[in-house]
């Protein structure tokens, strides 16, 4: 690993100005379970990298006034995946959390740095995606949010510039009773990156789908959902609704999959989703 200039800053204002001053050579080190041995391999070679864990306010995962969820930049998978308010409200985004990686990977990494990293497999991205949540950024202007939707532009490439920080995330509060389901397709069944993952939502009589691993970024697949929109998720709306997902998505071969393969586990993840929804709806029903 080449030699580099190692800041540990106490405050926003001093890690973006550090981040400003060395422009494209200054990296962010959050869990560093990404960055680290991208660095090892010397696939990047920052001069300069700045923790960020001893900065407080990035620390906590708390409800603010408007009930709304925040999940601090530092804040580990393991401590997310094992939050109560998480696990209670989004018991798939706690899942999510706890399939990546190890025990010990999870101890360090962080959702921020999931989704910062940008890799279109990153498992915590497709929960976000389907919530709807907003990524809280600190830069030279201040504080703004970004739609998680806006956020990824490429693989391995968001939309934040130069001296911009991720302070957490905010998962919008909602009143309907929402029914989420991520799944996880890998080569193992632990410690393995996704061949592919998805979520699908239910927030009243909304469905969302969104998935990883089946193209340049984590998406959502937008037309699938105006398909079902108002009908009922019958057999062969479900066999439509899966051919329709197939057109939204690119997925590549690679060292995990096939294409073909990627497109089967695609319509696999949905329709358990669909069938998860289905049943629930059936449920309330019947009463
Ligand atoms: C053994 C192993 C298994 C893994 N398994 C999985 C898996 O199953 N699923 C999965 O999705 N990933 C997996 N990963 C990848 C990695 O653990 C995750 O992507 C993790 O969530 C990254 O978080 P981090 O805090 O360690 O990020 P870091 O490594 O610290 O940072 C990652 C990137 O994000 C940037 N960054 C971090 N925080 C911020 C911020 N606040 N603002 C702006 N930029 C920031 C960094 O500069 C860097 O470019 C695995 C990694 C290892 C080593």
């Amino acid at each position: 690993m080449k030699n580099f200039q190692y800041f540990k800053p106490k405050s926003l204002k001093e890690a973006s100005e550090i981040l400003s001053k060395h422009k494209g050579k200054a990296h962010i080190l959050n869990g560093g379970t990404d960055l680290i041995i991208r660095m090892r391999d010397r696939i990047i070679e920052p001069e300069v990298v700045v923790d960020i864990k001893e900065i407080d306010e990035l620390n906590s995962i708390h409800l603010n006034k408007h009930g709304e969820l925040i999940i601090g930049a530092c804040v580990n998978l393991n401590d997310i995946a094992h939050n109560k308010i998480v696990d209670e409200n989004y018991d798939f985004l706690s899942k999510a959390a706890h399939m990546v990686g190890s025990s010990q990977v999870r101890n360090r990494a962080t959702m921020v740095g999931n989704i910062c990293n940008a890799s279109p497999l990153a498992d915590t991205a497709t929960p976000l995606l389907a919530l709807d949540a907003k990524v809280l950024v600190y830069g030279a202007e201040g504080k703004k949010e970004i739609s998680i939707h806006d956020f990824f532009i490429w693989v391995r490439k968001t939309c934040l510039k130069i001296g911009e920080i991720v302070i957490g995330i905010k998962i919008p509060s909602y009143s309907n009773d929402i029914l989420g389901d991520f799944q996880k397709i890998s080569r193992r069944k632990m410690v393995d990156l996704s061949t592919v993952c998805g979520t699908v939502l239910k927030n009243g009589d909304d469905i969302r789908i969104a998935l990883g691993a089946v193209s340049p970024t984590p998406i959502r697949l937008r037309k699938t959902e105006g398909f079902i929109k108002g009908k009922e998720l019958t057999e062969e709306v479900i066999k439509k609704a899966l051919e329709v997902a197939v057109s939204e998505i690119s997925p590549i071969d690679d060292i995990r999959a096939s294409k073909e393969y990627r497109i089967n586990m695609t319509k696999v993840i949905i329709k358990r989703g669909l069938k998860k929804i289905r049943q629930k709806n059936l449920a309330l029903a019947e009463g």
